[in-house]
């Protein structure tokens, strides 16, 4: 990394840190849309790390992450420079959406492009500005429509360097997850570049459990790349090469018996799906060994919906 990085045409030395805001659009309003970016920069020149919050609009746990992180000064690294973005759909966030104005994903609209939609257009900022500057990056997610997450990184197994990484953020869960096209993480795989996804809690919530996760692991993170000396107490996580959704066989309410981190056992009962008329009740029964890593909290289900997010080896 040279001393002097140049982002947006502002120019940041060691040892500086600026706030950049990027003008993204202009709202029908005229109302300016600005993406504000914080780079930290240590007068020890290091690794680059990336944090980006609310890529969906509604998922808050990761703009109160880097809020947190930022409020109690642990971006600032002893050496190398963090660069964070603690909401980056803008849109979304202030109308509590995931997609932006006309229903785009930002999560699918990668590596994105200038002329094109507004979810291209921030997708093709973050490529053009930011990503080539960083070494690696953790992109905090959460569950989307009323299904909330168990902590957990997502990782392909199949990239050792980046499976290295997420192993010593060591989140509470470790699940191998491959690469969906046009999304983020893809887009900075294709740089050679790392990109952990990090999933807590569900959208519009602030999941307290997932948020301290969240920050002992990118502390964790920070200390493998060397960037600070304090040890953040280490864990161990569950490592799952395998997840599926348990999907709803019938139209119904759903009752859960089970808890996010529960461990389960082969025909242990799931929950049930119930008539909401008292005729039937459904029982659900796991099929094999593992772990609850993801739970639908909305009762009313449809045949076909995701109930219970399931991992296992
Ligand atoms: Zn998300």
């Amino acid at each position: 990394m040279p001393d002097i990085i140049s982002i947006n045409n502002t120019r940041i030395g060691l040892g500086e840190h600026k706030s950049i805001s990027f003008n993204i659009a202009r709202l029908p309003t005229y109302t300016q849309i600005d993406l504000p970016v914080h780079v930290y920069r240590s007068a020890i020149d290091g690794p680059v790390l990336l944090l980006t919050g609310g890529l969906h609009g509604d998922e808050i746990n990761g703009t109160e992450i880097i809020r947190r992180m930022v409020r109690k000064g642990l971006v600032i690294p002893d050496k190398g420079t963090v660069i964070a973005i603690p909401i980056v759909n803008i849109y979304g966030f202030i109308q509590n959406e995931r997609g932006l104005p006309d229903g785009k994903d930002i999560n699918r609209s990668f590596p994105g492009s200038k002329n094109g939609s507004l979810a291209k257009l921030l997708a093709y900022t973050l490529m053009k500005e930011i990503i080539p500057h960083i070494d690696c990056g953790i992109d905090y997610h959460t569950g989307g429509a009323s299904r909330a997450n168990y902590p957990q990184v997502r990782v392909d197994f199949g990239n050792t360097e980046t499976l290295n990484l997420a192993k010593a953020f060591s989140a509470p869960v470790i699940l191998n997850s491959g690469l969906i096209p046009k999304s983020f993480r893809s887009a900075c795989q294709k740089k050679r570049k790392h990109l952990l996804v990090y999933e807590t809690g569900e959208s519009l919530r602030l999941d307290e459990q997932g948020i301290k996760e969240g920050i002992d692991s990118t502390l964790r993170l920070m200390h493998y790349l060397g960037m600070i000396s304090s040890k953040t107490e280490t864990n161990s996580p569950r490592i799952f090469e395998k997840s599926t959704w348990i999907r709803s066989k019938r139209a119904g309410l759903f009752h859960s018996k089970v808890v996010l981190g529960e461990e389960l056992n082969k025909k242990q009962l799931l929950g049930t799906v119930n008539d909401p008329y008292g005729d039937n009740e459904t029982k659900i029964l796991s099929t094999k060994n593992g772990m609850v890593i993801g739970l639908n909290n909305c009762p009313v289900v449809n045949k076909g919906d995701a109930l219970i997010h399931f991992a296992f080896n």
